[in-house]
């Protein structure tokens, strides 16, 4: 082999390389656009959503009746499994009795279920209101508290009726993620989780702060009216343009 045929060579294959190099380049900031581009779509998607959920749900608010925060943490833990349309039956006598934590302790277990023995398991919801009101008496003066940490520590109360009272009551930014807010979300692609926790933390970032209280209450108004468990109408949707369930066609698998 001569030394030009040798050098030819060389450069052919230094050649070869650089356009190897060239082209992962280009494949890489391809990859990073198309990445960028999807994350715009997504932002403008969500807002899209947001949009119209609040064109639509103007005035959402909860619909369990209450007068006080320590009205709306025992309607909230009653509410667990039941509608709020009958915790709206029960809780004015029981607060026009017992206003308040002091009252209500005065009850007996037995006492307080045959009270709320309507809004469906009566055993360990009066035990957990009992519980909490004790609680409530010997830790906070009896009243309420207004932070995540200790509300949760209260009997009956988990994340979903902590973030209920704080941002009702307390009008904190807070997302409350109920059985209707998950699956809305989820099925609209707002969020893309398994489980409630991590819904939640995704709505938290998807979702601007300052509408994490009425985002809540949009979800909650759709999923009752329009997006139910087993038969939502995306036919007559007015999110059906945005909505990922509908558009990836998981309708017509039903
Ligand atoms: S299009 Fe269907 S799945 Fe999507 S939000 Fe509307 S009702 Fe729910």
């Amino acid at each position: 082999m001569t030394e030009e045929t040798i050098k030819n060579d060389t450069a052919l294959g230094e050649r070869a390389m650089d356009k190897i190099e060239k082209q992962q380049t280009q494949r890489k900031s391809t990859k990073r656009i198309s990445k960028a581009q999807r994350i715009k779509e997504e932002q403008a998607r969500n807002q899209e959503i947001l949009r119209v959920l609040e064109e639509n749900y103007t005035e959402a608010g909860t619909e369990l009746d209450y007068t006080n925060p320590f009205e709306l943490l025992i309607a909230t833990i009653l509410a667990a499994q039941c509608t709020d349309r009958q915790v709206n039956k029960v809780t004015p006598g029981l607060f026009a009795k017992y206003p308040g934590p002091e009252e209500m302790v005065t009850l007996t277990d037995e006492e307080l279920g045959v009270i709320i023995h309507s809004c469906g398991f009566y055993k360990t919801k009066s035990r957990n209101i009992l519980q909490t009101c004790r609680i409530l008496l010997a830790e906070y003066g009896g009243q309420v508290p207004d932070n995540m940490e200790s509300l949760i520590k209260l009997p009956g109360v988990g994340r979903k009726t902590a973030n209920v009272v704080m941002s009702n009551v307390f009008g904190k930014d807070a997302i409350a993620v109920d059985t209707h807010v998950f699956r809305v979300s989820n099925r609209l692609g707002l969020a893309n989780a398994k489980d409630v926790l991590n819904t939640e933390k995704q709505l938290m970032e998807n979702i601007p702060k300052n509408k994490w209280s009425e985002a809540h209450h949009w979800l909650i108004h759709h999923g009752r009216r329009v997006c139910k468990a087993r038969k939502p109408d995306c036919p007559n949707c007015f999110l059906n343009h945005v909505c990922k369930y509908y558009n990836n066609g998981q309708m017509s698998k039903k």
